[in-house]
């Protein structure tokens, strides 16, 4: 369409407002209550302008051919100088020096601090909060805040009160911010135009964003979970000022969570390691690097040429880069010579590899985070992504209350739950026969795609002699979802145009994990929605940040990076040639496997990566002692964690915000990681770590640097093949497979075809098998392990930020019934003991939890979880059996 706007004529998309035509055509108009992340509102009328007769907002007036736009008419300009000087004239003077829009504003019309008021309101401060803080006197009523929470965030904490000249934003609550629903996702503080809403640094964001600052900004990828959040870190004489959001960021598009945008505050940790620690007489000590890399070279030689190398093993960093992962699988395979390598996508995410490999050839999501966009119904199962992928989480949330449905599958009551259409609330281990019983009833309503089905898919005649044992009451009385619920879930997902399924660990983290998967995997397929245009697809929430990479990169004892395997004689001979050295033949130990050979005796040495395995793991006091059974433990980390303190020599490594490289996130596609500091003191990035350890045992592993790792592993790595930093940095992004230097990367997988050896997807006919443990007399209750918002993993992290003032401590999720039955109020204390040990916390009385079902998350060293959590795990995977711990209550 074609718009005049003064002089000039420009050229705008169909739909496009006044406000987009006058910037196209580069002339000059106010706005404060605009932001281009949510829906305009026109509630400020700082952007009036002239359209033919008629004085518009030209935020939210519709751009027209007829209709010419005059941005310089004097009179609307008077006016708008009237509208916002009647706006400040409530505000105190230093409204009008703080760097802001509102400042900008006024110097474009001209405003001095004369039309400011002296005084102010005296309405006062809420300084309650470590990260969010309102200058009452400040707030202009604009409602940008209130939006940004409500439309982008999802979270309607805010609410404007007051009448007429003293409106002004506050917590819907009424009280302490802090009380507040406020989810610290920082969109209030980076939208708000007059400093009113500010984060914990002392520039506005205005200032950061519009580089007013002396900051050095620099664009990176978040380094918490699998989202991956583009993030502008602004640092200043070596340490962190602030960090935004990218507006521009693939993901995230502007948004973040309390994570990524606030709780940077632990790379300053005065706990930080700084230099190398080595085992004397029982002590860790300080030591150099040239005695602890000898150290390390000489035990390590030793127990290999003793024993061999498969007596090595090492667990990779999923919160490391794609290339010190690559780097570290290189070293073990061509230095040690052993393919006992592994990573924490063992106990996450393996069964998706293996589901996902099965169902529809390769071992990542089928769709991106654009294609959320358009779904219609989202089918959400095992999945609570606004604690634990916030950003998705909104995403989601605006979605549904856009109008797409929702259905979620999960044991309890997520926040999510209470937007759906249907809450399939089945009892922990029933994911499969939940899945096979929405699956028959796709079948009996009709609502499959024949078509795709019998050009495209294969195994549906097995698939249906199984399902025939999944009535929707044979599942209501096995899983305890009721029938009608069933039916409401499959008739919402059967007839939507564009179903999405989004899955987390409260699927794979079962003893058939994947079994889960693939059941839920064959509805997708049922529907003909994955591999086509208008599919959804399914699609895994992948928990660390770069859970994804470390398994691409090769850190897997039986594939080699881009899941090539390492028993294919083709494979190991293109490795052989391209690093110059032999490949060790035999696929190596899985984490699991790892710890059960070193207490064998099998495996004499560990190195840990970036993992504190002894918090983490599960059956903590079976890894406790594997760790101690072995000769010789290493720890590559950036604090003393409990598993460094188990270790013999301890490397200090980097955070994500000291190191180069990339991620790859939860929908397959790499980007760029950047340094924003220096590592402190002797620490030194993991890259050069890895390359220092194969030195001191005499060997070099090329690739000099993390561009150079990149670019040889996609020389030997068809699906990586057009991936490099050049073009990361070029392009922000790019998804695998990406095969050659000109292939955009598939952002929607198998348009042309599953990537599985016949090119079909592959229905999976599996019947359901029960819980690795399941409650009795002696254990009665259900013990569901996870995640909450604020920290991260073990905690090592958050808990060494303001993230702890928000959640000082892990409690109990437990039912009022249960509670009341034993006797217990809100914030008792709590025995928690299953077969394998015994933690107590405070409880936290909610009906989230159903009767008989628990939940406790493993952020706290004092509340060990995995304590209690078992060594059940998927039979195919090995992956940990989490979410399903037989436990016994007793008041502490
Ligand atoms: Fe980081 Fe995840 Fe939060 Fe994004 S959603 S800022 S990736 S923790």
């Amino acid at each position: 369409m074609r718009v005049r706007v003064d002089e000039r004529v420009v050229d705008v998309p169909d739909g496009a407002t006044v406000l987009d035509a006058v910037r196209a055509a580069g002339a000059r108009v106010p706005t404060l209550c605009h932001d281009e992340r949510i829906a305009p509102s026109g509630a400020c009328r700082a952007c009036l302008v002239r359209a033919g007769s008629e004085v518009v907002a030209a935020c939210t007036a519709p751009a027209s051919q007829t209709v010419p736009v005059r941005t310089d008419d004097p009179q609307v300009a008077a006016t708008v100088r009237q509208v916002v000087a009647l706006m400040v004239e409530r505000l105190p003077v230093r409204a009008r020096e703080l760097p802001t829009e509102l400042a900008v504003v006024c110097d474009h019309l001209g405003i001095t601090a004369d039309a400011f008021n002296r005084e102010g309101r005296g309405l006062g401060v809420d300084e309650s909060h470590p990260y969010v803080h309102l200058d009452r006197d400040l707030c202009i009523a604009c409602g940008r805040c209130v939006r940004m929470c409500d439309e982008l965030q999802g979270t309607f904490a805010l609410t404007l009160t007051g009448r007429a000249a003293d409106t002004i934003v506050e917590p819907g609550t009424g009280g302490p911010w802090i009380e507040s629903a406020c989810v610290a996702c920082g969109g209030c503080v980076d939208s708000c135009p007059s400093g009113a809403i500010t984060g914990p640094t002392i520039a506005t964001s205005f200032a950061l964003e519009a580089g007013l600052t002396r900051d050095r900004v620099i664009r990176t990828t978040c380094g918490y979970c699998g989202v991956g959040c583009a993030l502008d870190v602004h640092a200043r004489a070596g340490d962190v000022v602030a960090i935004t959001p990218a507006r521009d960021g693939p993901v995230n598009r502007g948004h973040a969570c309390v994570k990524g945008r606030f709780a940077h505050g632990f790379v300053r940790s005065p706990e930080r390691l700084t230099g190398p620690l080595i085992r004397r007489n029982g002590r860790l000590e300080e030591a150099s690097w040239d005695e602890a890399l000898a150290l390390l070279a000489r035990e390590l030689g030793q127990i290999r040429d003793t024993h061999g190398p498969d007596a090595i093993a090492a667990i990779s960093s999923a919160r490391s880069t794609n290339e010190e992962n690559y780097l570290l699988q290189k070293f073990m395979r061509t230095v040690i010579g052993t393919n006992n390598v592994d990573n924490c996508s063992r106990i996450c995410h393996a069964p998706s590899a293996a589901g996902l490999m099965r169902s529809f050839g390769l071992a990542g999501g089928t769709n991106a985070a654009e294609d959320f966009d358009a779904a219609d119904c989202f089918l959400l199962a095992g999945s609570n992504p606004t604690e634990a992928h916030p950003v998705i989480g909104s995403q989601i949330k605006r979605q549904v209350l856009a109008g797409a449905r929702l259905i979620v599958v999960d044991p309890r009551r997520i926040d999510l739950a209470r937007l759906a259409d249907v809450h399939l609330r089945g009892r922990p281990g029933s994911n499969v026969v939940v899945f096979n019983g929405l699956a028959r009833l796709l079948l009996e309503g009709g609502w499959v795609d024949e078509q795709f089905l019998a050009d495209r898919a294969e195994g549906l005649d097995e698939l249906r002699a199984v399902l025939a044992d999944y009535s929707a009451e044979r599942v209501e009385e096995m899983s305890g979802v009721p029938a009608a619920d069933l039916r409401a879930a499959a008739q919402a997902y059967g007839t939507s145009r564009r179903p999405a399924i989004v899955y987390g660990l409260g699927i794979t983290e079962h003893a058939h994990g994947t079994d889960g998967v693939r059941t839920l995997a064959n509805l997708a397929i049922l529907r003909g929605a994955v591999g086509t245009s208008h599919g959804g697809g399914v699609t895994a929430m992948r928990g660390q940040n770069n859970v994804q990479g470390a398994s691409d990169m090769g850190a897997l004892p039986d594939y080699l990076p881009g899941y090539q395997p390492v028993a294919d004689a083709d494979v190991r001979a293109r490795f052989t040639a391209g690093w110059g050295a032999q490949m060790p033949e035999r696929p190596g130990l899985r984490i699991p496997e790892m710890f059960d050979a070193a207490l064998a005796g099998r495996v004499r040495a560990l190195y840990v990566f970036g993992e504190d395995i002894l918090a983490t793991d599960p059956d903590s006091g079976h890894v406790r002692a594997a760790v101690d059974a072995a000769e010789f433990v290493v720890s590559q980390e950036i604090f003393l964690s409990a598993t460094a303190r188990h270790a013999d020599v301890v490397l200090p490594g980097a955070s994500f915000l000291e190191k180069d490289g990339s991620f790859v996130n939860f929908d397959r596609r790499f980007q760029r990681v950047r340094p924003a500091l220096r590592p402190p003191g002797q620490a030194r990035t993991d890259f050069q770590v890895i390359h220092a350890v194969a030195g001191a045992f005499g060997a070099d592993l090329g690739c000099r640097t993390p561009a150079e790792a990149m670019a040889e592993c996609a020389r030997l790595t068809p699906v990586f093949g057009g991936i490099s930093h050049e073009r990361l940095d070029a392009e922000a992004a790019l998804h695998w497979p990406c095969r050659t230097p000109d292939d955009p990367g598939e952002v929607r997988l198998y348009l042309e075809g599953f990537a599985t050896p016949n090119g079909r997807a592959q229905l999976a006919a599996r019947h359901w098998l029960p819980p690795g443990e399941q409650p009795d007399a002696e254990f009665p209750c259900t013990l569901i392990t996870g995640r909450r918002l604020v920290h991260y993993n073990s905690g090592t992290m958050t808990r060494r930020t303001p993230n702890l003032a928000l959640v000082p401590d892990e409690r109990l999720d437990i039912n009022p019934s249960d509670a009341a039955r034993l006797g217990i109020a809100d914030g008792d204390r709590i025995e928690i003991t299953s077969r394998r040990g015994s933690v107590t916390a405070p409880v936290r009385l909610t009906d989230d939890m159903a009767p008989g079902e628990v939940f406790l998350a493993f952020h706290f060293p004092d509340v060990a979880a995995n304590l209690l959590t078992s060594s059940e795990s998927d039979e195919v995977t090995a992956c940990p059996e989490y979410k399903v711990t037989a436990v016994q209550l007793r008041r502490a």
